[in-house]
């Protein structure tokens, strides 16, 4: 086949519907050339998952709940076993008990912290472990994060701790991997109504905020963080690596509210 990403096998782990940004993410990988693979997180999502995954070709779907360390390691041995390689992986995962994604950051609970952190920050260290093995290649490994990372968004709380954490994890893992031609990265992406983000307090007004002060003046889609993957999953990028990119009308560089922005 022809297409940027043609001859190229890929991991897609967080989809959930075809609201997901992995979604977005898998549509423009494929249409790029790619051959696809699928973890799904739990029973009642393989269901969804599958038939997505049929109408992009891709048969190979796996279970992977990566609060389970024996659960990567089922899903990464089943696609070394199919493919024996693996060229990039997108990790659109993450967690946190939505009671505490509204309110105060300083109320978090251990539990909580330890549980967001895990399932949203290490989990991609846990997958780039075992990913590593498989891109013999060379490879790319990309993550999603979200601007709260970098500055106090309402509500974010300890998901903003945990992005940070991971855009952390970006810079030390691609010092790790750099060596094996394998980058790691990351699209900041600007705010999707997706299932997700339903869980974050008055995510309609964070839409809204968006949407009137970002430079673009609307909000993304999941399309367009799908056509940046595919950038740093091919060739295109292979000098860029430990990079938080921001797929997010531009919001990121504006200071304060814009003199043309509505009342919400
Ligand atoms: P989504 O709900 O479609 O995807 C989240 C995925 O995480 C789901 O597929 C879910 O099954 C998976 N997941 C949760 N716990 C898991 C576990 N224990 N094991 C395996 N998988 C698990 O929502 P989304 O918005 O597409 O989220 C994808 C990524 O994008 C997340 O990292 C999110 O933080 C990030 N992001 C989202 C936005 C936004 O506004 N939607 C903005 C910036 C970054």
């Amino acid at each position: 086949g022809s297409g940027l990403l043609a001859g190229k096998k890929g991991l897609i782990m967080g989809l959930a519907n075809e609201r997901s940004i992995a979604w977005g993410v898998a549509k423009q990988a494929r249409a790029a050339g790619a051959e696809l693979a699928f973890t799904y997180a739990g029973d009642a999502l393989e269901k969804r998952v599958r038939p997505l995954a049929a109408s992009l070709d891709s048969d190979l779907v796996v279970p992977c709940d990566v609060t389970d360390l024996a659960s990567i390691d089922a899903a990464f041995a089943e696609i070394g076993k199919r493919w024996g390689k693996l060229d990039f992986v997108l990790h659109a995962i993450a967690f946190s008990d939505k009671e505490e994604l509204k309110g105060r950051y300083v109320d978090t609970s251990l539990d909580n912290f330890l549980l967001s952190m895990n399932v949203s920050c290490y989990s991609f260290t846990a997958v780039a472990q075992r990913a590593e093995k498989l891109m013999t290649d060379g490879g790319s490994l990309l993550t999603l994060t979200y601007v709260g990372a970098e500055r106090v968004m309402p509500h974010y709380n300890v998901m903003g701790v945990a992005k940070a954490a991971l855009e952390v994890s970006v810079k030390y893992m691609a010092k790790d991997l750099g060596r094996d031609r394998i980058r790691v990265n990351a699209i900041s992406a600007g705010p999707i109504k997706t299932l997700a983000a339903s869980g974050i307090g008055d995510f309609r007004y964070i839409l809204k905020w968006n949407e009137y002060n970002a430079p673009l003046r609307r909000n993304v889609s999941i399309d367009e963080v799908g056509g940046s993957a595919v950038y740093f999953f091919s060739d295109l990028s292979s000098g860029v690596t430990g990079e938080i990119h921001h797929v997010d009308s531009g919001y990121n560089v504006i200071g304060m509210k814009l003199e043309d922005a509505p009342d919400i």
